[in-house]
């Protein structure tokens, strides 16, 4: 039940009649097999097809295997009364801007493909189109940024003398006398070769555009290296414009927020960096010492019991390496019991107290966790620290008294 792919010899119609030849229910879908189409099924890293029959949505196109019928997906249960019967007329509509699309990237592809056999001598080995990429995977271990560049180079030369695209139906006695790059497995039949004037011939049943000028041009975005292989990232026609109106927007807004020239907007964003550092390091230096300040007032402030110094604070502007900072300059005081709480998106305890201090600060945290909801924490006896969700300081005063309590009843 073999459909007639008119695709193969014709990439630009997007409106046909067809009739049907069978209406089936698959993977909870609906399907209808046409006795010709010029919708392109998900095959070869190139997407499906969208578009409508009849005017109803098709939301996928697959080859069924073996026989290498097209089926047509939709949603719902369409043309389940005499217009899904066999025989019945129906009226295709294919996506032209998507299709446009995969076209351009397609030819895109092979162009890059053979560019990169020519100045690299890397083999493309798979490819990928997806409505965010296009990537291809060459079979090198690394490429150089002057590898790429040559390869980029000679693609767009090869677009800008807008080559002319044929596509050819060989037996599979002629093939073989072809310097194809890519041959599939021949089995009987004809193979479709995607022929770029004097460049490229190759196997594929993709959609592809007539002359290569239509790509307009090809870009090169990304490297990743990838076991044994390099894969390359790149963008055609309508997309390579997209992305440079993006990448130009944001270029232009960096430059103008920051009164500097796009020239110079990579060191002027190394020199804010560098000034952010040192900024950030006069910050943390200028806390310590209020820190310090801080622990002084405390101390004076602190509860006199039984010989001891008992500090107990809540704070709702101190993060975890703040409250550890201003617990060891209390405890560096003799006598000094602190009991410190921290409110805020993550709530923080610690305790910690001065050698010869008494009490458990493990023991007095693990007793005022659960004080927090689901909270974790541990550490020894002079010195634990732990936190939880998010608090507020009652929540945070609460579980610091908890552990003020506990501690009060042993010493
Ligand atoms: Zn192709």
């Amino acid at each position: 039940m073999m459909s007639d792919r008119l695709y193969y010899t014709d990439a630009y119609t997007t409106q046909f009649g067809a009739t049907i030849i069978d209406r089936l229910e698959l993977q909870d879908k609906i399907a209808l097999i046409l006795d010709k189409t010029f919708f392109y099924p998900n095959s070869g890293g190139q997407p499906s097809d969208w578009g409508t029959i009849n005017l109803i949505p098709v939301v996928d196109v697959a080859i069924r295997e073996p026989d290498g019928a097209i089926l047509h997906f939709f949603d719902g249960a369409p043309f389940a009364g005499k217009d899904g019967t066999s025989g019945s007329e129906v009226t295709g509509e294919i996506d032209r801007e998507r299709r446009f699309d995969h076209m351009q990237q397609h030819s895109g592809q092979h162009i890059l493909t053979q560019s990169f056999i020519r100045t690299a001598a890397a083999e493309t080995v798979s490819f990928h189109l997806s409505p965010d990429s296009v990537t291809i995977d060459l079979d090198v271990d690394t490429l150089s940024s002057k590898q790429v560049r040559e390869a980029e180079d000679l693609a767009n030369q090869i677009i800008w003398q807008n080559r002319p695209i044929k596509i050819h139906l060989v037996d599979r006695e002629q093939a073989l006398k072809l310097p194809i790059r890519k041959l599939p497995p021949i089995e009987n039949g004809q193979i479709r070769l995607v022929e770029i004037e004097d460049y490229d011939l190759t196997a594929c049943g993709g959609t592809h555009v007539s002359s290569t000028g239509e790509l307009g041009i090809i870009k090169v975005l990304r490297l990743e290296k990838r076991k044994g292989q390099v894969r390359v990232e790149f963008c055609c026609g309508r997309r390579a414009l997209d992305d440079y109106t993006t990448k130009n927007a944001i270029v232009y807004d960096l430059a103008a927020g920051l009164t500097t020239g796009q020239s110079e907007l990579v060191a002027q964003v190394g020199k804010l960096q560098e000034e952010l550092g040192t900024a950030l390091k006069r910050i943390k230096k200028q806390r310590a010492s209020l820190l310090g300040f801080e622990a002084e007032q405390l101390v004076k402030k602190g509860q006199r019991v039984s010989g001891l110094i008992l500090i107990t604070q809540t704070f709702t502007d101190l993060d975890g390496s703040e409250l550890r900072i201003l617990g060891a300059q209390l405890v560096q005081h003799a006598g000094v019991v602190a009991l410190l709480g921290a409110a805020g998106d993550r709530a923080q305890l610690l305790f910690s107290r001065s050698e010869e201090a008494p009490g458990d600060m493990n023991q007095l945290l693990q007793a005022a966790l659960p004080t927090l909801g689901p909270a974790r924490g541990g550490g020894s006896a002079s010195f634990a620290q732990g936190g939880g969700p998010a608090a507020t300081e009652h929540v945070v005063r609460q579980a610091v008294e908890r552990a003020q309590e506990l501690l009060l009843a042993q010493i």
